[in-house]
């Protein structure tokens, strides 16, 4: 990620001026966007070429002078002549801060696209380098938000007294996002119903493979309210980002060779913190109820009396299918699939797969990616066909994964060299109907997919 070269701030203008020198239509873009506010918008220029008739401000159709720039918050310079270079040359010398329209190298500021619903505003810059881009997130953003919005920040903020006296402050939290998302709320009975004890609640949220957005809409709204976030080190940056910035983070990593916190250590963690009153989002990579340990973290908060809910995700497998284009059923090809971990397995377990992939079932195995060539072998060796096709997704649903493709012969051929990250693999006959294009053929040759 690159670091910005601007900091957004929101700068006061309030019982001060923003003065525009020129007179064109540049400068009635930047009067337009200056009126907004409550500063007085002075406009100076000789030559005054457009109507500035219909805005709230003060035009002075003479040349640029100094004390122009009195009790001034920002100047913008819109005019290209010699007045333009005095107030630059002004500006710099009392430090008020200066945009030159268009000519980016001579600014102190950039202006941002604004979404105004004052006294929210949202502004949406890219230091000057996507002006087209910065207005079509503008768009998007408008589209998502009430006109009402400014409405509501003025109840809040009219409110803050009382709630702070009333309410604790998770409970006023709760509150705040309560007002902002019911609508037209009864003030005094959210009120009082925010008074209880806040009680604690885990959810077992599954964040999806790894691409953020690939979560559901549920994940993110819950992500959101959470206090704390305990997640799995399988869960990206990106998506535990996405919770409230102010939300604890905890990672209970399970990766290999680093700390990492046993099943009853995380047990006992969401347990207290639910106990505590907070809202836990327990992040769990695909789907919560798959190989994820959900069982164990269910059974003690069932134990302890917490209240839990689960909130699905998308399942490595079901993403290396959607990746692949794989049908896991197929008619008259696959009747069923077998979600199943290669790691662990024993003999028995194999003698089950190797039956149910003969009978015509596709296998999606998990955690299987060290040992790909042994399983491989041990089902040749119960009888499945050396022909099956089998299909490997690495990183499954994110834009780095890689993919591989062969027999159940040529796997077992152990010559697959992975890139980082987990893997699906698929054994069956479905995967012949996939679209495995951009797969690594095993045996031929096998080098990373760019
Ligand atoms: N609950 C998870 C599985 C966790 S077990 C789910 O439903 O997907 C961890 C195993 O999941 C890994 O060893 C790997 O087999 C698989 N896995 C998780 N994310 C994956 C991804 N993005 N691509 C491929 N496999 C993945």
């Amino acid at each position: 990620m690159g670091a910005l070269n601007t900091f957004p701030v929101s700068v006061k203008v309030e019982g001060q001026r923003i003065v525009i020198v020129g007179g064109g239509a540049e400068a009635l873009n930047k009067a337009r966007l200056a009126i907004k506010t409550t500063a007085e918008v002075v406009i100076v220029s000789r030559t005054i070429e457009e109507d500035f008739s219909a805005l709230p401000v003060t035009v002075r159709e003479r040349p640029f002078v100094p004390c122009d720039l009195f009790g001034t918050a920002m100047v913008f310079v819109a005019d290209h002549g010699e007045d333009g270079a005095a107030a630059q040359r002004m500006a710099r010398l009392v430090g008020v801060p200066l945009n030159v329209v268009d000519v980016p190298d001579s600014c102190d500021f950039y202006t941002p696209s604004i979404i105004d619903r004052a006294p929210i505003s949202i502004a949406i810059a890219s230091e000057g380098e996507a002006p087209v881009l910065a207005r079509l997130v503008r768009a998007r953003i408008e589209a998502m938000l009430s006109p009402d919005l400014g409405a509501v920040a003025r109840l809040a903020g009219s409110l803050r007294d009382r709630v702070a006296a009333l309410l604790s402050k998770p409970q006023a939290r709760r509150f705040y996002e309560a007002l902002v998302t019911i609508n037209s709320p009864d003030v005094e009975a959210l009120l009082e119903s925010h008074r209880g004890e806040a009680e604690g609640i885990v959810w077992l949220i599954g964040a999806g493979p790894g691409a953020e957005d690939l979560l559901t809409l549920r994940a993110q709204r819950l992500l959101q309210e959470a206090d704390v976030i305990v997640h799995d080190h399988l869960v990206p940056d990106a998506v535990v980002e996405m919770g409230r910035r102010d939300a604890e983070r905890i990672s209970v990593g399970k990766k290999k060779g680093h700390h990492s916190f046993t099943q009853a250590q995380i047990n006992a963690l969401i347990v207290r913190l639910a106990a505590e009153g907070k809202r836990v989002a327990r992040l769990k990579s695909g789907d919560p109820m798959v190989f994820g340990r959900a069982g164990e973290e269910i059974a003690a908060l069932r134990k302890a009396g917490v209240a839990y809910a689960i909130v699905p995700g998308v399942s490595a497998a079901l993403a290396a299918a959607a990746d692949t284009a794989t049908p896991l059923t197929l008619r008259k090809v696959s009747t069923g699939l077998v979600f199943a971990t290669a790691h662990g397995a024993d003999n028995d377990e194999l003698d089950h797969w190797a039956a149910l992939a003969a009978s015509g079932l596709s296998l999606a195995l998990y955690m299987g990616k060290t040992i790909t060539a042994s399983v491989a072998g041990k089902l040749l060796a119960r009888g499945l066909s050396a022909s099956t096709p089998v299909g490997i997704v690495v990183n499954a649903g994110r834009p780095d994964r890689t993919l591989h493709r062969g027999t159940l012969g040529e796997l077992a051929l152990d010559v697959i060299s992975f890139s980082d990250g987990p893997a699906i693999i698929f054994i069956g006959a479905a995967v012949a109907a996939g679209d495995w294009q951009d797969a690594a053929e095993i045996a031929v040759h096998d080098f990373k997919v760019a």
